[in-house]
């Protein structure tokens, strides 16, 4: 069993640490234990809250790693005029948008127009230049992440200090997390870890936590979780791209292709679930209402996969996910009655 959780952190005694701006306050976030999840299973379920980050997702590493290398490589100079382009579907424009801001630097962020409204307010509101554009396929050129990559070489042969933060395939991000995200999670629970679950946009969570977790203990089981519409699910079961269906969450999944980030990780990863959108809305309602927690689809889709693992090893287990964001930015969305019933998904009773 990890240690057990202080009842009242709030209170206890605080030691010097003042963080320096919007990049020293990223990570080091709650390693939360998921009461319910954890009783109905008999083991320890436990989410890494990234919504408590200050950019409000996970992805506010992955920004912070990605600035941060490209200074290291003298692409981006601190204080001098940068761009910083991207594609994404929000979080990782809103984290590139606000380190961006810190820096002295802007941002162009290429956004499909499918994802929800709130994250593409919040990308206008934080100062980002905001290019929506249609929902494509990946082998389409007019997909999000190719336009984002044209934008930025359009900008480079102008002569401007640009960089395409490429997260799906730059392996910055996912360095940033075997830095951060895995060893906080060893210390968190005391190096008592048998398994961690997580779902995949680029793979720099999933890839990053499973490399720092397995070098510490190969034992460590890592399941990817998986929405329905994605691909990623077969690839990592057969090695065939393959899907079915479609789901409402944003942010994960791949129908064509398994990102360099992912990739990169494919020896480490034993196994994957694929979780349904009642299942996933089950989880996040659940959380809500029962213990006060408010997520987003993917960190329900990252808890339904940590229940079923617990099952599957039995009580007694230590099971990690990541808690990727906040409800808040699916409004709505998830926490929209007419958007489920017009779709049959299940409405919650406090909102029916
Ligand atoms: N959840 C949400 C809400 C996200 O926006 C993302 C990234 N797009 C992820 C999970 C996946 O994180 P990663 O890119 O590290 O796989």
């Amino acid at each position: 069993m990890p240690p057990t959780p202080a009842a009242t952190p709030a209170t206890a005694p605080l030691t010097p640490s003042i963080a320096d701006g919007f990049a020293g306050a990223v990570g080091r976030t709650p390693l939360i234990r998921l009461r319910r999840a954890s009783e109905a299973t008999g083991c320890e379920i436990l989410g890494k809250a990234e919504f408590m980050q200050p950019g409000g997702s996970v992805k506010d590493r992955a920004a912070l790693g990605i600035i941060e290398d490209a200074e290291a490589r003298g692409l981006l100079v601190p204080g001098e005029p940068g761009i910083v382009v991207e594609g994404t579907a929000g979080n990782t424009g809103i984290g590139l948008t606000l380190v961006a801001n810190a820096r002295g630097y802007r941002s162009i962020i290429v956004v499909p127009e499918t994802q929800s409204r709130e994250k593409l307010d919040f990308l206008r509101m934080i100062g980002a230049d905001l290019r929506l554009v249609p929902a494509r396929p990946y082998r389409d050129p007019g997909n999000y992440v190719h336009v984002s990559r044209r934008i930025a070489e359009e900008l480079q042969a102008e002569g401007r200090r640009v960089i395409w933060a490429n997260q799906f395939d730059n392996l910055a991000n996912r360095a940033y997390h075997e830095v951060t995200t895995g060893p906080e999670i060893w210390a968190q629970t005391g190096g008592r870890v048998d398994a961690f679950t997580c779902s995949c946009g680029t793979g720099g969570t999933l890839a990053g936590v499973a490399a720092a977790l397995k070098t510490r203990n190969p034992q460590v089981r890592v399941v990817l979780a998986d929405p329905m519409g994605s691909a990623l699910y077969s690839w990592v079961k057969t090695g065939e791209l393959a899907f079915s269906g479609s789901s409402i969450t944003e942010g994960i999944g791949q129908a064509a292709r398994a990102p360099g980030n992912l990739e990169s990780a494919r020896a480490l990863i034993d196994d994957a679930v694929q979780i349904e959108d009642p299942e996933m809305l089950e989880q996040v309602f659940d959380l809500l209402i029962h213990e006060g927690i408010s997520v987003g689809g993917s960190s329900g889709i990252n808890v339904a996969a940590a229940i079923r693992v617990a099952r599957a090893l039995g009580p007694g287990h230590t099971v990690v996910t990541v808690l990727c964001d906040g409800g808040a930015r699916y409004q709505s969305k998830l926490f929209n009655p007419e958007f489920l019933r017009e779709r049959n998904l299940p409405v919650p009773p406090w909102l029916a």
